[in-house]
């Protein structure tokens, strides 16, 4: 059975054909800058190599129109006719309080979809306009609606809420969803299957630290806590997002700034790692600039690590415990400085890392605490495309 998966931005689009036979990637790719001057297509696939493709792409159904063709192709294709497409996964950014699962795409489901835009006013749109272009192009498909949110509404009122009038969560559902679920349970999942124990009798906390960071306390094989807020600026020190804020502080900046839509980018596009070290959003620049001796870039590295390690912790505290700390995604995986900035000090709540074992640990799975830390510290490579694969496939198998 073979399965697309599609992440749709407002101007980009990534996508991965399945089988689901062996869970192997036939091909992948991305569009980039549709609806802007210079777009293009960059198709990947084991048995036909690399394509790239430059064209007029107006809007999404023209972009999933070129998708389609070159997964088809005489030259770039891996299948013979659309219709071994059985099924199509989409990531949803924002499923509101509706959505605890996926669910298969319906006029209703769109509704709902359309309703929570206003909590997610740049991404659902997008996912949106991938759901119609695929609907137009591959009518005979069903659709699956995988949604960032769905693993977080496990969390209980009190992680939910925040502290204003009751009403506003009442009127207008004003609460914490946090986001990137689809990489939290992924990896919440394969931490169970590692360490060998069912996820039930598990407390975990999973950083899933890209240029997006959030953090999760998984209890149970369920999120109870999460980092992330109504929107994605709050947790961790994140590539342009401020992270943590005192409200008092955005006042301030709106008074000062001019507008709210001013305060917005700031907020959303200045801060974080490249408004506190005024070089680069890339943790790799900041790392490269640390080890040269510049300040802010330690600065920044230092913030980092600190405010990761406040999640572990109080994490830890609301959970009665934790039995492995996860650490994923771009950064998660790849960044050896900040898992152990992020642990440093941890060693009295029983988290031992091995250093040698971390320094040498690079976007592959392997546990790197020391073997006789109580707690268990894993870097285990998150697959948002896979997960969301495997529920189309589980809620479309006849
Ligand atoms: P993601 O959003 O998951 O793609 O993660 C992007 C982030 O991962 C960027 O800040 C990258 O700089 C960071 N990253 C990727 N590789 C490394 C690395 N080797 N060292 C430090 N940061 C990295």
């Amino acid at each position: 059975m073979k399965i697309l998966v599609l992440n749709c931005g407002s101007s980009s689009l990534k996508y991965q054909l399945f089988d689901m036979n062996g869970e192997t990637v036939l091909a992948k790719g991305l569009v980039e800058r549709i609806g802007i001057a210079g777009s293009r297509v960059k198709h990947k696939s084991a048995s036909r190599g690399d394509t790239v493709r430059e064209c007029d792409i107006p809007d999404h159904t023209e972009a999933i129109r070129i998708v389609l063709d070159l997964l088809t192709g005489p030259d770039t294709g891996v299948i013979k006719s659309l219709d071994e497409i059985s099924a199509v996964g989409h990531r949803v950014v924002h499923g509101g309080e509706k959505y605890s699962k996926s669910v298969l795409v319906s006029d209703s489901v769109i509704s709902s979809i359309e309703e929570c835009t206003y909590l997610a006013p740049l991404h659902n749109p997008a996912n949106l306009a991938g759901i119609r272009a695929l609907q137009h192009s591959l009518p005979g498909a069903p659709n699956v609606a995988v949604f960032d949110t769905a693993f977080h509404q496990t969390m209980p009122p009190e992680a939910f809420l925040y502290g204003i009038p009751y009403k506003y969560y009442e009127k207008d559902k004003v609460r914490r969803y946090s986001f990137h679920g689809t990489s939290h349970m992924f990896v919440s999942e394969r931490a169970a299957e590692l360490i060998g124990r069912p996820a039930k009798e598990l407390r975990l906390v999973t950083c899933h630290l890209g240029n997006g960071s959030s953090i999760t306390a998984v209890e149970g094989g369920r999120s109870v806590d999460a980092s992330m807020g109504m929107s994605t600026v709050p947790g961790v020190l994140m590539g342009t997002r401020s992270g943590d804020i005192d409200s008092a502080v955005v006042l301030y900046l709106v008074e000062h700034e001019g507008s709210v839509q001013r305060v917005s980018d700031i907020l959303n596009k200045e801060s974080g790692i490249v408004g506190i070290s005024g070089l680069s959003s890339d943790l790799r620049d900041i790392c490269e600039a640390s080890v040269e001796g510049n300040e802010r870039a330690n600065l920044t590295l230092r913030m980092l690590g600190r405010s990761v390690k406040k999640y572990i912790a109080s994490y830890a505290a609301i959970m009665g415990g934790v039995d492995a700390v996860i650490f994923t995604a771009g950064i998660g995986e790849n960044s050896d400085t900040t898992r152990e900035m992020s642990l440093e000090g941890l060693e009295f709540m029983g988290i031992k890392l091995d250093k040698a074992k971390n320094e040498a640990v690079r976007g592959v799975e392997a546990e790197i605490s020391a073997p006789d830390s109580p707690v268990k510290v894993w870097v285990i490579p998150t697959n948002e495309e896979l997960m969301i694969a495997r529920d189309t496939l589980k809620l479309t198998k006849k």
